[in-house]
């Protein structure tokens, strides 16, 4: 009997095992079925750019049609509502299908984290698909234009970005290459916009090197964003949002950069989690579920100093090959999953709009046009290895 093998969520660790399976499995081997909520795969790490309007979210969406072939996996779109691993080993689905397994992998990704902040749900945007980054797109838009012809009010034009983490960061360095352009489109005086940053920790990028962060903070104020530390926001509300100190920033635009958790359907599950995410096993399986591997940021995977990972696509990805490298080889030699999972750390680049950025690669630390080509480089790498040159010439950074 072939084995069923399930995969929920084409993500960068969903899609990364469904491409070595697909690749390396014959059709008469295995069953496979990918279930995604929508027919596309998308670049997460380019949504702070369509979010700002600086990329098109066409450029950031690849059909799934392009990269899945049907005679050796069975794509559905549907969203996934619940997964039931205790009882009947059994994935539920929105178009009311039911889905057995003998292998299941979890790749589902994160949600924000609103740790319970009043307003913030319903007062905030966020970068989280390429629905919510055409809201923001749209709504920028709609903003200046608002300004322009109804009425001049400094909130229209006061943009919010909550938190500084990679996300916060990224998102201010291409709405500020955005901005002048806008200005420039509804004729309207720069002076009159403003960006501010607000970070409850005691700088941006907390844990990440000093000398980076300094470099991406003065170049964001030169590009005309304001940063307000030590100063976590308390509630938001339709009019701005409410800090810490009791401060009122009014403004219409709040994108909410404050963090994430894993994926809700994890409550479906009935497994003890933190925050939706799942301390693995070293094989990526949830422990005491032999058949179940959890991966990208729905795991948590810890560094040999306790600490967990930060999740990321570089993690996703890895993971994503380990677990196909391991189904092939279980599928194959019904060998059982004898070699550990090791994350390679190949370092954090982040981009900090056109031809700028930071990172670090090793113990080297990389600024300005140099790291903003790396990135460029890492991005294209990840499009090559999913569609190869078809896809790095329709969705590339050239
Ligand atoms: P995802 O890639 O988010 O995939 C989850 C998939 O599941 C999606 O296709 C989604 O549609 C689908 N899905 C969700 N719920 C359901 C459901 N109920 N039913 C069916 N399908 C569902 N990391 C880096 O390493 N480098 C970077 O430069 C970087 N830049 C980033 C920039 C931004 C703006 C953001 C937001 C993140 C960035 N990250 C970066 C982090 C990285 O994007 C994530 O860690 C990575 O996407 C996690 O992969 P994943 O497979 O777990 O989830
Ligand atoms: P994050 O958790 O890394 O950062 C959130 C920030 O919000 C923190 O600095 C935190 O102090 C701040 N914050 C929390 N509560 C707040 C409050 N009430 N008021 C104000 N500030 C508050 O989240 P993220 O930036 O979305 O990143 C998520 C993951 O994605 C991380 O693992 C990150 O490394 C990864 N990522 C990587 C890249 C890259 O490598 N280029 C880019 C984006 C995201």
């Amino acid at each position: 009997m072939k084995p069923k093998i399930i995969i929920l969520g084409a993500g960068y660790g969903g899609l990364t095992t469904s491409l070595i399976l697909q690749k390396e499995l014959h059709s008469d081997e295995a069953d496979i079925t990918l279930v995604n909520k929508h027919s596309y795969h998308y670049i997460t790490t380019h949504l702070h750019q369509s979010a700002a309007g600086t990329k098109s979210t066409d450029r950031i969406k690849i059909d799934l049609g392009e990269l899945i072939n049907p005679k050796k996996i069975s794509f559905i779109k549907a969203e996934v509502k619940k997964v039931d691993i205790k009882t009947n080993q059994e994935v539920y689905l929105n178009n009311g299908q039911i889905l057995d397994y003998d292998l299941l992998i979890i790749a589902l990704g994160s949600e924000i984290e609103t740790y319970g902040i009043e307003g913030l749900k319903e007062n905030t945007f966020s970068i989280r698909s390429v629905n919510t980054v055409q809201l923001i797109k749209e709504h920028i838009d709609y903003m200046f234009a608002k300004y322009k012809a109804k009425e001049a009010k400094p909130e229209y034009l006061t943009f919010v970005v909550g938190g500084a983490g990679f996300t916060g960061i990224e998102l201010l360095g291409e709405l500020t290459d955005r901005i002048p352009v806008l200005c420039k489109k509804f004729n309207i005086n720069p002076k009159s916009v403003r960006v501010i940053n607000i970070e409850a920790s005691a700088n941006a990028l907390p844990g990440f090197d000093t000398q980076l962060v300094d470099y991406a903070v003065k170049l964001l104020e030169k590009k005309g964003v304001v940063f307000i530390n030590n100063t976590p926001i308390k509630e938001c509300t339709e009019n701005g949002v409410v800090l810490a100190n009791g401060e009122l920033i009014k403004s219409k635009t709040v994108i909410w950069t404050g963090g994430i958790r894993g994926n809700k359907i994890m409550e479906t599950m009935g497994i003890d989690h933190h925050c939706s995410r799942v301390k693995v096993d070293e094989f990526l399986r949830i422990p005491s579920f032999e058949n179940i591997f959890m991966i990208g940021d729905m795991s948590i995977i810890m560094n040999k100093n306790g600490q967990p990972y930060p999740p990321t696509a570089q993690m996703a990805v890895q993971q994503g090959k380990y677990t196909a490298d391991k189904i092939i080889s279980y599928i194959r030699n019904g060998e059982r999953y004898q070699t550990p999972f090791t994350f390679l750390n190949k370092g954090v680049v982040a981009s900090l709009g056109k031809g700028e950025g930071i990172g670090k690669i090793g113990h080297k630390q990389v600024t300005g046009y140099r790291a903003s080509f790396l990135k460029q480089l890492i991005d294209n790498h990840y499009l090559y290895s999913i569609g190869g040159l078809p896809v790095l010439f329709k969705k590339g950074s050239m």
